[in-house]
């Protein structure tokens, strides 16, 4: 940054890149890329405009100075995907400027000219350089405004583990963010140019004048609602539900029942799966039909079924695929589908073991960061890495009940995953199946005993 001051025209030197340290024109500039960025220790992530920051300066430095000025920059890769930007670099080289694979390790000063001495290692020649410059530029990460923290918690928008805002979803929500009318443009999502932080500028324009442009806003009718009377909410303090909530839609005042605020929900069902009241239900995916599409799918040969509960937005979407492009696979599964994984509950698992089935699945989107809903894969995992070691404990074989990640373009991964526990399922045995479902029926009637079906 403190070189763009330098030498732009309109900047304090006139355009004239001079040292501070003693007023004088360096006649070797060296930029050294990467610095925290792309370290596992500082900053994982790419800082993306680095590279061509610095081949912009190093041309404006050859085309200003010619060969009065040496100009390196030290890269571990260069960078110039996008339009126009491969050219931009052989411009580069075909001024002089010279390109040094390696990492810079040290620099020191020289005390009397007040010189550098820049330590690295030529990765093209396989050895150890010393390069003397009399300016360095450190092109430094690119890290997240230092109060993104707060913005965040005030929108209650997430952030990445890099700081940056999150966005719904990397390649269908780009600019949405999981609270309604808040959209995402520029560098506070991630690192990026101005082309780039331009178009998403408009596009969160245009997402927000799909809003504005609406007398009224209608929303999913798949939305969560409390019955009251069954919140415990009121006896003792619970609010389960309020954590669960990816939107933070949900209010439970100590002594009164939970509320879900409808127009903020989005309908992920996760606190539905959480509350230990049975006191919520979604809307079109209630408990009652869910555990009716349990026991149809369960009705004939149930220990020869894989019973699966897939996420709609990407292993359901995922089975879809796998349909649309023909991939063969044993029609064994029994799909239902949830809008989130987070709907699952553990009691659907039970209940489908309890009717004999003789696997489960949970379909779900990838982790960390594909869930539609922020945060419901995360739940369903929690919940069924504590179900797991209990069922395995009672005695069902592991194979049986699995938890995978298929997203909606991996439709060749679900019919290989299909594949995979159709030979487990015959390894198994319908005889075994039947054996450990007998032995297991009675423990799951009355774990389940008080749930209204
Ligand atoms: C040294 C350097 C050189 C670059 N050169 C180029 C180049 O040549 N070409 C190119 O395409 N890109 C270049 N970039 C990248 C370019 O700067 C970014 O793409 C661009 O600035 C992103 O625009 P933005 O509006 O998203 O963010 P910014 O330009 O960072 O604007 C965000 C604004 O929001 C303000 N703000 C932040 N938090 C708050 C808050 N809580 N409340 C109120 N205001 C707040 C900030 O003060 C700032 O003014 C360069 C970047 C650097 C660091
Ligand atoms: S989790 Fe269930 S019981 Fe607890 S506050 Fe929420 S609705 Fe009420
Ligand atoms: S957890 Fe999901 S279903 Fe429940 S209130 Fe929040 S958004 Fe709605």
């Amino acid at each position: 940054m403190e070189f763009e001051r330098l030498i732009l025209a309109a900047g304090p030197t006139g355009g004239k890149v001079i040292r501070a340290s003693d007023g004088k024109k360096p006649h070797s500039v060296a930029f050294i890329q990467c610095v925290g960025s792309r370290n596992l220790d500082k900053y994982e992530y790419c800082s993306g405009f680095c590279c061509m920051y610095a081949l912009k300066n190093a041309i404006l430095l050859k085309e200003k100075y010619k060969d009065d000025v040496d100009v390196y920059i030290v890269y571990m890769d260069m960078r110039t995907h996008f339009k126009g930007y491969e050219e931009f670099y052989r411009r580069a080289r075909d001024l002089g400027v010279i390109f040094i694979r390696g990492r810079g390790s040290h620099i020191v000063e020289d005390p009397k000219t007040q010189s550098l001495l820049i330590r690295t290692e030529d990765m093209t020649l396989g050895e150890p350089v010393e390069l003397p410059a009399e300016m360095v530029v450190l092109c430094t990460a690119a890290i997240p405004q230092s109060d993104a923290g707060d913005v965040a918690r005030v929108l209650n928008i997430s952030r990445g583990t890099d700081g940056f805002f999150m966005e719904s979803h990397p390649k269908l929500k780009p600019v949405d963010t999981p609270a309604d009318g808040v959209f995402l443009a520029g560098a506070c999502q991630g690192p990026k140019d101005i082309p780039y932080s331009v178009s998403q500028g408009s596009a969160a324009a245009a997402r927000a004048a799909t809003i504005l442009s609406k007398k009224k806003w209608k929303i999913e009718p798949i939305v969560a609602v409390v019955s009251p009377e069954k919140c415990r909410n009121t006896r003792v303090k619970c609010g389960i539900c309020v954590k669960a909530c990816p939107y933070g839609a949900i209010q439970a005042a100590e002594g009164e029942a939970a509320i879900v605020r409808t127009a903020m929900c989005h309908g992920c069902g996760t606190c539905v799966a959480e509350c230990p009241a049975d006191a919520i239900q979604q809307k079109h995916f209630t408990d009652e039909q869910i555990f009716a599409q349990i026991k149809a799918a369960l009705e004939k040969n149930p220990e020869e079924k894989i019973l699966g509960f897939l996420c709609n937005w990407c292993c359901y979407a995922g089975a879809d695929l796998a349909g649309t492009s023909r991939f063969e696979y044993p029609p064994l599964i029994r799909p239902i589908r949830v809008m989130c994984s987070g709907r699952v509950d553990r009691d659907f698992v039970l209940e489908a073991f309890r009717l004999g089935a003789g696997m489960v699945l949970i379909g779900a989107c990838h982790l960390p960061y594909d869930c539609h809903y922020i945060s419901g894969n995360w739940k369903m995992k929690a919940r069924m890495d504590a179900l797991t070691p209990m069922l395995q404990k009672l005695g069902l074989s592991p194979q049986r009940f699995r938890v995978e990640y298929v997203s909606a373009a991996e439709g060749l991964k679900f019919a290989e995953l299909m594949k995979e526990m159709a030979t487990q399922l015959e390894e198994l045995g319908a005889e075994r199946i039947r054996e450990e479902n007998a032995k297991l029926k009675p423990v799951f009637d009355r774990m389940l005993s008080k749930k209204s079906k």
